[in-house]
């Protein structure tokens, strides 16, 4: 069975073409555009996917070596995410599937994020039902029950910044470009994460919160900065490495609450922060620590992509669960 994914929800355009589950093509375009504005501007990002998503899917087909009446569906980010980026994506799903007169598969971003893991890998073990997925994203920071592939409930979420926010903000606040996540994971690892302290909000049971720490590192620098003006350059890594060790710390003790509520001790992590090296590391050694068992997609299953697409349409293809040509984009779509 091929099927085509296609993701169109922020500033990536990707397309997709797996066949039973293994991925035999993942296209990325990105939009460098938006670096110059440190951040995703809206009206760019969907005139860029306009422009790219037919060489795109062009290309994922070429490298997949099958031509598109082979397809047996089209499967597509209706989301949540930018409404003008959603609707390229949505669009042109909706128009292929019409003119190939095959199934059209709509996929929610946001449980495409933790059923990535379920892309055929070799050598790779899947999370067994239950698990608690942790979704850490640019918009999102979830904690996610999975009872099943389309059974799953959001039992904590942020209640202001995502995780991602948390790291592209403090990045901003330090000069370092976007997104700053990669950039600060790098520095992290040359500084001393206990150089310097940042308090963890107070948020009861699972949810999260990380406007307060962007307000905390910027009030921190300003002040540092009052006495030695090259205070952010002479101090770069320790200050990374004390962001990271605090944002980890954050994760770290909500799902050990998760783990305790649940009962539940598979832990799948998604989004583009599980790409963070010091999160990786911190799941890792509590495994020993905690029992629990982690399950971390490849890398580039973790940031937007379309092979995760792909396979979520692969799992509804199975379950014959299709979508109406009169389907539209939704900004807001909930698990
Ligand atoms: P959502 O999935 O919630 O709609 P999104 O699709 O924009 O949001 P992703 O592409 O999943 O988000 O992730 C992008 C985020 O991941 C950015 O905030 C980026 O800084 C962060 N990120 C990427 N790599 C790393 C890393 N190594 N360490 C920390 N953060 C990282
Ligand atoms: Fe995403």
């Amino acid at each position: 069975i091929y099927i085509l994914g296609i993701e169109s929800s922020c500033d990536d355009t990707a397309a997709s073409v797996i066949c039973n589950g293994k991925v035999l093509s993942n296209v990325v375009a990105n939009q460098k555009i938006h670096e110059a504005y440190g951040g995703v501007v809206p009206e760019l990002a969907s005139r860029a996917h306009q422009q790219n998503i037919v060489p795109v899917v062009d290309q994922a087909l070429k490298k997949a070596n099958i031509s598109k009446n082979e397809l047996h569906a089209v499967a597509f980010t209706r989301g949540p995410g930018l409404l003008g980026s959603l609707l390229v994506g949505t669009s042109f799903a909706k128009s292929l599937a019409f003119g190939l007169q095959i199934p059209l598969i709509e996929v929610n971003h946001m449980q495409a994020h933790i059923l990535a893991h379920f892309i055929e890998e070799e050598g790779y073990n899947k999370p067994p039902f239950p698990f608690l997925a942790m979704t850490i994203s640019g918009g999102h920071t979830q904690i996610v029950k999975v009872s099943n592939y389309f059974d799953m409930d959001v039992i904590g979420e942020t209640i202001d910044d995502a995780v991602g926010e948390a790291y592209d903000k403090s990045g901003k606040i330090l000069g370092l470009g976007y997104p700053a996540g990669p950039e600060i994971d790098k520095l992290a690892k040359l500084g001393n994460p206990k150089a310097f302290k940042f308090t963890k909000p107070k948020v009861d049971g699972l949810n999260f919160s990380f406007s307060g720490l962007k307000t905390a590192i910027l009030y921190f620098v300003q002040n540092e900065t009052k006495n030695n003006p090259n205070f952010i350059e002479d101090n770069i890594n320790d200050i990374c490495a004390s962001i990271q060790y605090t944002i980890i710390g954050i994760l770290i003790d909500k799902l050990k609450i998760a783990v305790k509520q649940t009962g539940i001790k598979h832990i799948a992590i998604g989004g583009g922060v599980s790409a963070n090296s010091g999160i990786r590391q911190a799941l890792k050694d509590g495994e020993n620590k905690f029992g629990w068992t982690t399950y971390v997609p490849k890398f580039e299953y973790t940031t937007d992509n379309a092979a995760m697409i792909a396979i979520v349409g692969y799992l509804k293809y199975l379950n014959n669960d299709f979508s109406e040509n009169k389907i539209t984009a939704s900004a807001r779509l909930k698990i």
